[in-house]
């Protein structure tokens, strides 16, 4: 697999020079969704964007294709999370600096020292770092300083996109935090798939409890599903939720063994965690995806 990277980075090295390209504009590629996103609403038409993952894709686990490989390869800027979210990339990624190529962590720009930490992962860090909107902003102003740095005729243009995008983003603020104070604070406990909401948790008082831990590539065991049943149990909590990227069956399992000990617990709804909805919809869009779960967290937890 790593000789066939390499290959596969060499021969379209070669093989693509700049006055290649079909136009001048910058040739972008980002790998969440969030972040795509993100890019997308600063970038607007005066770049080329790729996102290599679709909604529904677990970044934890996403592997590079060879074709992402190439539009890696192509790329002018690569904007991708950090802290090891896209675990199986880390590799590509230092191919990627050997080459001369440097792929900018946007979690870099953070004040570590504020972070969640997390034995997990090989970053020390709780890497969902979108749940903080204060995050995702340090994000954008960094996503619009590079473009202007790096296309300096069209600064004036990106600037302005996000002070748009970064006036949504403060009303987005307002609007949450008024959505969640319909919850009291005893019915703030968040049961989900796995552990991505620590940030959302501690930003809202959210006490969140995740069945795989921080990441999805270890399954729950049995144990984990019978001591969080129990806990369900004890603090008469309504709802638990699904999430997008991971499968149903682990909160299913948690629901089954709610059940089986003589209490009932919902379903609360699909959240989305570490990937937004379908491109499109309201979902599919960062702003809409942290509307949509706080209306599902706080509709059914209410
Ligand atoms: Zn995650």
């Amino acid at each position: 697999m790593k000789k066939i990277l390499f290959v596969v980075i060499a021969v379209t090295l070669l093989g693509c020079k700049k006055d290649e390209k079909n136009n001048n504009k910058l040739n972008v590629v980002t790998t969440t969704t969030m972040i795509t996103d993100l890019v997308k609403n600063i970038g607007g038409d005066n770049i080329n964007l790729q996102g290599l993952m679709g909604s529904g894709v677990d970044p934890h686990l996403y592997k590079a294709s060879e074709g992402d490989v190439t539009k890696l390869v192509n790329a002018d800027i690569i904007f991708y999370n950090g802290l090891h979210l896209e675990g199986k990339l880390v590799e590509v990624f230092e191919k990627m600096e050997r080459s001369g190529k440097t792929p900018i962590a946007l979690t870099d720009v953070i004040d570590k020292s504020t972070l969640i930490g997390s034995d997990y992962f090989a970053s020390n860090y709780d890497p969902h770092i979108w749940f903080n909107i204060d995050y995702f902003i340090s994000f954008g102003s960094e996503v619009s300083r590079v473009l202007q740095e790096k296309d300096p005729e069209n600064a004036q243009l990106y600037e302005e996109n996000w002070q748009n995008y970064y006036k949504r983003l403060l009303s987005l603020k307002s609007d949450i935090t008024l959505k969640i104070e319909e919850l009291p604070k005893e019915k703030r406990i968040l049961v989900t798939a796995h552990d991505a909401f620590n940030y959302f948790g501690r930003s809202y008082n959210f006490e969140v409890v995740g069945l795989q831990g921080l990441s999805t590539a270890t399954e729950a065991g049995v144990q984990d599903v019978q001591k969080l049943s129990a806990f369900i149990i004890e603090k008469s909590i309504k709802a638990i939720f699904v999430e997008s990227s991971v499968p149903k069956r682990t909160i299913e399992a948690l629901q089954a063994a709610v059940k089986s000990k003589g209490h009932n617990v919902e379903i609360g709804g699909t959240l989305y965690s570490d990937a937004l909805g379908n491109a499109g919809t309201d979902e599919g869009t960062y702003i809409g995806m942290f509307e949509y779960n706080v209306n599902t967290i706080v509709n059914a937890l209410k």
